[in-house]
């Protein structure tokens, strides 16, 4: 079976690009926010139980997810996000472990996940890696992308602190200096820790 790692980090961390360097080493990646579109895809099983809990209004007059109706309807109702959660997460669970062992069969599998801890399905993987970056360096990443201060600083506090992603982490990769010494990083993690850790 495929070594399962799950990869995550705060916005502006550097996730995505780690995870790119990653399939150059040979890794397979299969994108978590993909998954959790397609348990809530039209026609789903998951979609169907999605509208009986939470009426037809949550859906487009095409059949489809209206995601916007969804997420003011959970938005701020605890109970409301369990129910949807229940519908969700084990769907997402089961089908990122499918996804996981058909990417890179017996090879490195990373599930790039921007929200592992709050998604509460870390049991999957046997690695996980954090990237870590300073708030300075996550800010000017996000400046550069276009996103200003304010808002910046309104999607770092609503996701999970790193304390709480580092409670997780088997492994923390911290990515606040230059792109090329954060390949060399993510090479000598494949060669001293992820490769001598395949089944
Ligand atoms: P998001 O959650 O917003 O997708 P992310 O953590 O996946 O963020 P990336 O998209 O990988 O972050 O990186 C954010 C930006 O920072 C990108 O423009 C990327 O090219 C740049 N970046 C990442 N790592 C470095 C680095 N070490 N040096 C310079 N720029 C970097």
């Amino acid at each position: 079976r495929a070594l399962r790692v799950g990869l995550t980090g705060g916005i502006g961390t550097g996730k995505s690009t780690v995870a790119r360097l990653l399939i150059e080493h040979g890794a397979g990646v299969v994108d978590a926010d993909a998954i959790a579109r397609e348990v809530l895809a039209p026609g789903s099983k998951g979609l169907a139980e999605a509208a009986a809990a939470f009426g037809d209004g949550i859906l487009a007059a095409d059949g489809s997810l209206d995601r916007a109706a969804l997420a003011s309807r959970v938005f701020g109702d605890a109970a409301a996000r369990a129910r949807l959660d229940a519908i969700t997460l084990p769907r997402i669970a089961e089908l990122a472990a499918y996804r996981l062992e058909a990417v890179s069969p017996g090879g490195v599998a990373v599930y790039d996940v921007p929200l592992l801890v709050e998604s509460g399905i870390a049991d999957l993987f046997d690695c996980v890696i954090v990237v870590e970056a300073s708030r300075e360096t996550r800010l000017a990443r996000l400046a550069r992308r276009g996103m200003d201060e304010a808002d910046s600083l309104r999607r770092i506090a609503a996701q999970a602190s790193d304390a709480q992603r580092r409670c997780l982490a088997d492994i923390v990769l911290p990515n606040d200096r230059d792109e090329r010494e954060l390949a060399d990083a993510v090479a000598r993690l494949w060669e001293d820790r992820l490769e001598p850790a395949l089944p």
